[in-house]
């Protein structure tokens, strides 16, 4: 399997990472259709798919209801093959998100965010921005904690899951990769990965299929997503969110062809 570096952390992750939403949450999600969350049967099917598949990269946050916990217990025994990937800075609780990026918040969080995966350290962890991006970036001193976290050893790789380019910008000025949305319907962030690509930093890209709207649009839905996302020099993995065991191997197999695998 190809990986590509998230800047010079030591990091390297694989074309596809497996998205957990649809593992922890399916209460205020704007997916298609709805879901039943995935079983621990289930759930551990995939996981197990992804790894043989040669999937590397799997990706959290406490705002996914229960997904890290779920996580700790399903990669038990697992955890040196993954590069885990979670966030910090939004909640949901009770059916609504809500947002804490201060110091204080932050490192509570990565302390629960360490126990719920039950690792002694994480290897990417995000900013999951409410949409304020610059703010965050220029108040709070979010990144500068995840950056100190990191030299701790505890985080091998920080940045921000951003919905802005002057944000997604200014994160990745600090910090090592960005989550940006872009897919055939939304290219609003495309600026953020050009400048990842000119200045050696990280991007992981999430809603690639537009959180499965794209699938019910024209020909070969997968297939022209994943050839358009990786034809953005930059990209190096597309995070798509799936519980089903065909959509993995397909979105793989279209996400390798795109890359001419
Ligand atoms: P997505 O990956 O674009 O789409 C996922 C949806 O597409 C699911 O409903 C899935 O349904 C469907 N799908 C996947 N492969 C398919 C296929 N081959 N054919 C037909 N349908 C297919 O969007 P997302 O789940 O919103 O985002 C992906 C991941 O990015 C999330 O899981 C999460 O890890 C991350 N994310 C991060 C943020 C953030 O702010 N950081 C926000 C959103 C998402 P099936 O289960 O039926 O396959």
């Amino acid at each position: 399997m190809i990986t590509t570096p998230i800047a010079d952390t030591g990091v390297e992750v694989t074309p596809l990472g497996f998205g957990t939403v649809k593992l922890g949450r399916n209460k205020g999600v704007k997916y298609p259709s709805d879901f039943k969350i995935p079983d621990d049967r289930q759930a551990l099917a995939l996981i197990n798919l992804a790894a043989e598949l040669g999937i590397n990269l799997i990706d959290t946050a406490p705002a996914y209801g229960n997904s890290e916990e779920r996580l700790g217990t399903l990669l038990a025994g697992q955890r040196q093959r993954w590069v885990i990937c979670t966030k910090v800075g939004e909640e949901f609780d009770n059916g609504a998100s809500h947002y804490d990026f201060t110091p204080e918040y932050t490192r509570f969080s990565i302390e629960r965010s360490l126990q719920r995966l039950n690792t002694d350290y994480l290897d990417l962890v995000l900013v999951h921005s409410d949409g304020n991006d610059l703010d965050i970036v220029q108040r709070y001193g979010t990144l500068e904690v995840l950056n100190e976290l990191k030299q701790q050893g505890l985080i091998r790789a920080t940045g921000i899951s951003s919905k802005t380019v002057a944000g997604g910008i200014a994160a990745l000025q600090q910090s090592d990769c960005a989550m940006v949305t872009y897919n055939l319907n939304q290219q609003q962030e495309a600026e953020v990965i050009d400048y990842a690509h000119a200045n050696n930093k990280g991007i992981l890209i999430k809603k690639a299929l537009a959180s499965g709207h794209l699938c019910q649009q024209g020909e070969d839905p997968v297939a022209r997503s994943m050839k358009f996302v990786f034809s953005r020099p930059g990209v190096g993995s597309a995070i798509v969110g799936t519980i089903n065991a065909h959509h993995l191997r397909s979105n793989l197999h279209a996400a390798l062809s795109a890359l001419g695998r």
